[in-house]
């Protein structure tokens, strides 16, 4: 089977080559947040996006790399840990644990290095350095600038001609030190020393200043990955001028093709509308789950959608999302508690099925289908005749969930008070003692289980 993915550069599925020769390992990289406040809704899709290309590389049996950035320094983080009167670095460390623990709670796996832009200046000069001997850059006023007009194939990327691309800057002229640039389009590499980036600033072989936001991610991503490597990731938003930038830096100084594969998800929208704070649809992490919905529900809106498809975020889909998840959780409690019986369920055929359509430019949606129909297949079977390979259907869901991150199975320990209060109830129930049975489900609650009625008489979970 064969995997493809549909890359933004040539804009066309392509099937998935590593570079590594024995074409198990991958490398990865993904622009990480900018740490000056939480991440909101928008920017946790495209780390879940991430994180499901990940984990799907990994059910297809590579060793995967993935890098992921933290930027550091940049005007947004200057400026507010200035408002906040914080050292820059306590600022983004702050926000920079936050960020963590929301990844964490949304069950994505954590990358393989987290560099920060601060521990990488010395590679961004030297980044630079390389470009300026091969006459990309210009320096005004203490600034080094990445000079367009030098970079073969500028823009391939954002599949826009020079042309258009000058007439888009030309339209953004509102900073001040634009005046200053030969060409609209030139980017800073290196931005000399201001007052009011008051202690932020770094002395090196360019001058007195800091560095350009582009440069942060060509110079860690080729550090911990090579000059080349598989993937880069990123929304939509970041093809231009950001990803456009990163390529023209990096490929004029090493003079090598650097990315294979380009992947871009598509935005998140709120209710149909651009999440904005004025609106009041504007959510974070812990915006929802105060609000009382669970990070596993939040985990499985923001990954049903396919990656590039906008994907609209509703609060009344999300209410629903715990009904389809208790799905998988009373599978698995049943499944632990069947019998063996008659039935073979053909997990070969389903993991097939599913690979099928996640080989699809990670067809999730089509994946997800499967899952359910395998799911729906072991709950008849547990009904009508047993299963006979019950070891086996919970290993592929394992698998499955490998991929999903969703499932849980953790089989629940349920103390002999609460069994032996069940069994009271089920005989009161028999012996059609419905007040006697009430009181007994009251005080199987009042010591945190729920009990749940089936066909073979009941089933406790952990309320
Ligand atoms: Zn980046």
């Amino acid at each position: 089977m064969t995997l493809k993915f549909f890359n933004t550069l040539g804009r066309e599925k392509k099937e998935f080559s590593p570079i590594d020769k024995s074409g198990k390992n991958v490398s990865m990289y993904s622009c990480g947040p900018t740490v000056y406040n939480y991440v909101h809704i928008g920017n946790l899709r495209a780390y879940i996006f991430v994180d499901l290309l990940k984990r799907y590389l990994k059910f297809k049996g590579y060793n995967v790399k993935h890098v992921m950035n933290l930027t550091d320094v940049d005007d947004k983080t200057i400026r507010d840990s200035q408002k906040e009167e914080k050292s820059l670095k306590e600022f983004t460390e702050f926000y920079s644990r936050a960020f963590m623990e929301d990844i964490k709670a949304l069950n994505i796996l954590l990358p393989d290095v987290m560099p920060k832009a601060t521990d990488h200046i010395k590679e961004m000069v030297e980044l630079i350095e390389r470009m300026k001997a091969q006459g990309k850059t210009y320096e005004k006023n203490g600034t080094t600038y990445c000079k367009i007009t030098e970079v073969d194939g500028y823009g391939e990327l954002a599949c826009l001609d020079c042309q258009q691309l000058k007439a888009n800057a030309d339209g953004r002229l509102n900073d001040a030190d634009e005046y200053e640039k030969d060409d609209a389009r030139d980017f800073a590499l290196w931005k000399a020393y201001e007052e009011k980036d008051g202690d932020v600033f770094w002395e090196t072989s360019l001058g007195k200043g800091r560095p350009g936001w582009h440069i942060e991610c060509s110079a860690m991503s080729t550090k911990h990955l090579g000059e080349q490597f598989d993937i880069h990731t990123g929304g939509v938003d970041l093809i231009f001028p950001h990803h456009t930038n990163e390529i023209a830096q990096t490929e004029s100084a090493t003079g090598k093709k650097w990315v294979n594969y380009w992947l871009h998800n598509a935005h998140l929208i709120v209710n149909g509308e651009k999440m904005s704070k004025s609106l009041g649809n504007f959510y974070t992490l812990r915006d929802l789950t105060t609000k009382g919905y669970d990070p596993r529900s939040i985990r499985f809106e923001l990954l049903k959608t396919h990656y590039r498809v906008q994907l609209d975020f509703r609060e009344d889909e999300l209410k629903q999302i715990p009904d389809t998840l208790n799905k998988f959780d009373e599978v698995i409690s049943k499944l632990n508690s069947a019998k063996s019986g008659e039935t073979n369920i053909d997990c070969k055929k389903f993991l097939l099925e599913f690979e099928e359509e996640m080989d699809d430019d990670l067809n999730i949606s089509g994946g997800l289908a499967v899952v359910f129909d395998m799911i729906k297949e072991i709950n008849k079977s547990i009904d009508s005749d047993g299963i006979k390979n019950k070891e086996e259907v919970i290993d592929a869901l394992k698998k499955l969930d490998s991929v999903l991150g969703i499932m849980s199975f953790d089989a629940e320990e349920i103390p002999e008070e609460i069994v032996s209060l069940a069994d009271r109830r089920l005989a009161a129930k028999k012996e059609r003692d419905w007040a006697a049975a009430d009181k007994l489900r009251d005080e199987i609650k009042s010591k945190g289980y729920e009990i749940l009625d089936d066909k073979e008489g009941y089933r406790l979970k952990k309320a």
